[in-house]
């Protein structure tokens, strides 16, 4: 059985703004309007498109930014890529890695893997996403769900394992028209992912890993996520494009 692990305090709310909004200027009027709302008491992490990341941390010097994705590679001819260390000195502190939406453009565990280490190797913290496409009753999604977290932290040692958080998104669960996971599966889950993740890791650093939930988080069902699902917080697409929505999500992670 897995043993009872209080969230991590302060938890972590992560802003995937994806494609959106147009220009660097809208994403400066919801990062003020956020402010002007006064949440404490929670880390937040915002991930803008990249071509907006240095002028936003001109404006939020205090504010902390992260990128969707990272190359995998150092340096070299590869066009349309940002490196880690490009991403840190645009004003970048860590990478949101392996998003179901790059994944399904083709991206696998090795890949993953390899963007991971190049991040931390890049002075980056990761926030590794995984998550099941779908659930069969039997429970096979379990099984498949750990080999994704087992072959994405592939070669990071428990020093790097330091500075990873993993956000478990069922991908059926992500975008509009779809619903958030209920808490109790919710819970069953995140105590899975933190079983695999002290196996994988060492059980100190596993347990000291910020797992965040990720899918269809709103205002209305931040409050049970976090009481029931046992989770260190959240990462937040859609709902993040609008401050007052994202600021409820912060404040009940508070
Ligand atoms: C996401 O893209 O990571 C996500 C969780 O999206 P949404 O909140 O819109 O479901």
């Amino acid at each position: 059985m897995t043993k009872k692990l209080s969230p991590k305090k302060p938890r972590l709310v992560v802003a995937n703004w994806k494609m959106a909004p147009e220009s660097a200027k809208d994403g400066a009027k919801i990062i003020a309007a956020f402010n002007r709302r006064k949440v404490s008491g929670v880390h937040v992490g915002w991930c803008p498109p990249a071509v907006m990341l240095s002028s936003l941390k001109a404006k939020f010097r205090a504010a902390e930014f992260g990128v969707q994705d990272v190359s995998a590679e150092q340096s070299g001819a590869f066009t349309g890529q940002v490196s880690a260390a490009q991403a840190k000195a645009a004003g970048a502190g860590f990478a949101v890695i392996g998003h179901s939406e790059r994944r399904a453009l083709g991206e696998d565990d090795a890949l993953v893997s390899r963007k991971v280490r190049a991040a931390i190797a890049g002075g980056l913290y990761v926030l590794l996403c995984v998550g099941e496409r779908e659930r069969d009753s039997a429970g096979r999604y379990l099984r498949d769900l750990a080999g994704q977290i087992q072959a994405s932290l592939a070669g990071v040692t428990p020093a790097e394992g330091k500075k990873i958080a993993v956000a478990y998104e069922p991908v059926w669960a992500i975008g509009a028209g779809k619903s958030a996971i209920g808490p109790t599966e919710l819970l069953e889950t995140s105590r899975f992912v933190r079983k695999v993740l002290r196996e994988t890791l060492g059980a100190a650093v596993g347990d000291k890993v910020y797992v965040l939930y990720g899918g269809s988080v709103a205002p209305e069902n931040a409050g049970e996520l976090l009481s029931g699902g046992e989770v260190d917080g959240f990462l937040v697409g859609r709902a993040s494009l609008d401050p007052y929505a994202f600021s409820a999500i912060a404040k009940a992670c508070a």
